[in-house]
């Protein structure tokens, strides 16, 4: 497929600027008074621009960087309390005409077998994922006309919310599919999808199309604005997300948000979730083989420093990082994780099968570190102090966009998302949790409904949660 080339994405992503942005921080890495005067704004929290959060990213002083980490905690608390966002990964198909050098679902993988879900087995699929107590989902797709068309793509997304099980529903399905036409954006939020998420994998271009050597994902202009024609196709949520260790996590870093201060600057409202995945061992994929990979405490420098930037975006980690990388993120800015993932097509309903499958039958995009079921992470997110949440509502009630934002930004979001939380965590208690967690969780709902700021809110959260354990459901404010 031919997609025309732009010169666009050069401007939003101007690779000179970015270049100066990182000699910039490189001379401002130790400027007390530079930095000071970022983490002073910071504490605003209207958001610092690229250069600013460079700088802190560099931040080559101990107690600076401290006080960076610190302000990334406290800034987590007070837009996300101590709310997390439950979901799952549900791969259709691994049919790709892409080259991407780093995954193995790339043309060129002879060896692995492809699948592509009929729209019964997606009803097997989510009915399994419905069992475990999932509500939100995200699709994922290699990107291929015949299998994978954007028809495919909306009915199959007909199929997941037309799936009742037991008290079981998706209500929120978020699409990562390959960069689309605006014509197909706006069909699929006519399908009623969530965010629309695309990560850059890299905003290096050169190193982009030597990672993306063949296939239309080869063209960086057609990629790299894709978000534009999704918010002008009218999807209000768009989802942004480098894979680290492709390119130098600097350069990455930089032009993710100038990539967020493009959309915020042209359509008013920036992105709604960033996403920080790491490269994964895979079927010959050997994330040693790049030479860009990054440690532990630099993946978390990067969690904060995203989260001091962009105050009122959401940030997801995935079941690539282990418990241990998860639960530090956790209290730095991450507000979104997925949980009992399986990341192959057709690997919840093929379940315990799955583990005897031969290594000729297995589809995985990637290895998971994270290997736990839904009920561990959920008493594990529990008794680290975290409402585990499986709210859809702002999406449900039309709160998109800029009136999402809005509701983050005018400090709402405790009367609102709070609530949401402990109905819908009751919920899950209530369905498809074990004794252990079930009573963990209900101590947990007592204490919680107290921090409920408004009055009124806190009697009608009391109220749903009698009706809900009343065996009603689906309850929101
Ligand atoms: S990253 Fe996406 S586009 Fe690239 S090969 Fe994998 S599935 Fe295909």
């Amino acid at each position: 497929m031919y997609h025309p080339s732009s010169p666009r994405a050069d401007e939003f992503i101007d690779h000179q600027e970015i270049l100066d942005t990182l000699a910039y921080a490189e001379a401002h890495k130790t400027d007390v008074a530079a930095i000071d005067g970022i983490l002073r704004k910071a504490r605003e929290c209207k958001g610092l621009d690229h250069r600013e959060a460079s700088v802190l990213l560099a931040c080559a002083l101990p107690d600076k960087a401290a006080e960076i980490e610190t302000l990334a905690r406290q800034m987590k608390q007070d837009f996300y309390g101590n709310r997390i966002v439950m979901f799952a990964p549900l791969y259709l198909s691994n049919y790709c005409v892409n080259g991407c050098v780093y995954c193995p679902y790339h043309l060129q993988n002879k060896h692995m077998p492809r699948r592509k879900l009929s729209q019964e087995e997606i009803a097997r699929e989510v009915t399994a994922l419905q069992d475990m107590g999932h509500k939100r989902l995200a699709l994922e797709t290699g990107e291929h006309p015949l299998h994978n068309p954007i028809e495919y793509v909306l009915e199959s997304i007909q199929t997941i919310y037309g799936i009742k099980h037991r008290n079981g529903a998706i209500r929120r399905v978020n699409v990562n599919i390959a960069a689309t036409t605006a014509e197909n954006y706006r069909r699929l939020r006519d399908a009623g999808i969530g965010t629309y998420i695309l990560f850059q994998e890299t905003y290096h271009r050169e190193s982009y199309e030597l990672l993306h050597p063949t296939g239309p994902k080869h063209n960086y202009a057609w990629h790299t604005e894709a978000m534009d024609r999704a918010m002008a196709g009218g999807i209000d949520d768009v989802g942004l997300g480098v894979l680290f260790g492709l390119e130098r996590y600097r350069y990455e870093f930089a032009a993710l948000l100038m990539h967020a201060e493009h959309l915020e600057a042209a359509f008013g409202v920036g992105p709604h979730t960033v996403s920080v995945p790491r490269i994964k061992p895979a079927d010959g994929v050997d994330p040693d083989a790049f030479a860009n990979g990054i440690d532990d405490d630099t993946f978390a420098r990067i969690v904060a420093c995203i989260r001091v930037s962009v105050p009122y975006t959401g940030m997801i980690i995935s079941t690539r990082e282990s418990q241990a990388v998860r639960a530090r993120t956790l209290a730095l800015g991450i507000s979104q994780i997925s949980g009992a993932s399986r990341t192959s097509v057709g690997g919840y309903a093929d379940g315990e099968e799955s583990e005897t499958l031969s290594p000729a039958d297995h589809t995985e995009q990637f290895e998971v570190s994270d290997n736990r079921t839904l009920d561990e992470v959920v008493r594990w997110l529990m008794k680290l102090g975290y409402i585990p949440s499986f709210c859809t509502a702002c999406y449900r009630e039309g709160r998109t966009g800029d009136r999402f934002m809005q509701l983050c930004k005018s400090g709402q979001i405790l009367n609102c998302c709070h609530p949401n939380a402990l109905m819908t965590l009751e919920e899950y208690l209530l369905d498809y949790a074990s004794p252990a967690t079930r009573a963990l969780g209900e101590n947990l709902i007592a204490q919680e409904i107290e921090k409920i700021p408004s009055e009124k809110m806190r009697a009608l959260t009391l109220r749903h949660l009698g009706s809900i354990r009343g065996g009603e459901r689906d309850f929101r404010v």
